[in-house]
């Protein structure tokens, strides 16, 4: 992982949104994080994008974040967005892979959105 990866798939990911959704949106920053829970991954945060147009295009939006973290190396075992509450907007998208106590936290909750400010596309289940 060099920081050209990142910024060619920060750009990569910018234009084949706005592309899907047809209209401008942004990635304003997109940054690896690591968390000292043992959480790690990616935070892509956005402009323009609507809970509307996850629903939508869910699908297609799962594929791009799928390969744009294996394009940095991350593993996709959580894929959501982070919503501003009381609002529509997205804030972010993420690729995460969970620590294991973040792991049942998560896995013990039910359906797309488990609170206000989280639409999941994706959580890889492991077997206990
Ligand atoms: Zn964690």
């Amino acid at each position: 992982m060099t920081l050209d990866n990142l910024l060619k798939t920060r750009a990569d990911l910018e234009e084949r949104i706005r592309k899907l959704i047809g209209r401008a949106a942004m990635i304003i920053e997109l940054d690896l994080f690591a968390l000292p829970c043992g959480c790690s991954g990616y935070t892509a945060n956005t402009r323009g994008l609507a809970l509307d147009d996850l629903e939508v295009f869910e699908e297609h939006f799962l594929k791009l974040l799928n390969e744009s973290a294996q394009a940095v190396n991350i593993s996709t075992g959580f894929v959501f967005a982070r919503i501003i509450p009381g609002t529509q907007e997205i804030a972010a998208l993420n690729v995460r892979e969970l620590c294991p106590r973040c792991y049942s936290d998560f896995a013990s909750t039910r359906g797309k959105r488990p609170r206000p400010d989280i639409y999941i596309f994706h959580l890889a289940r492991r077997k206990r």
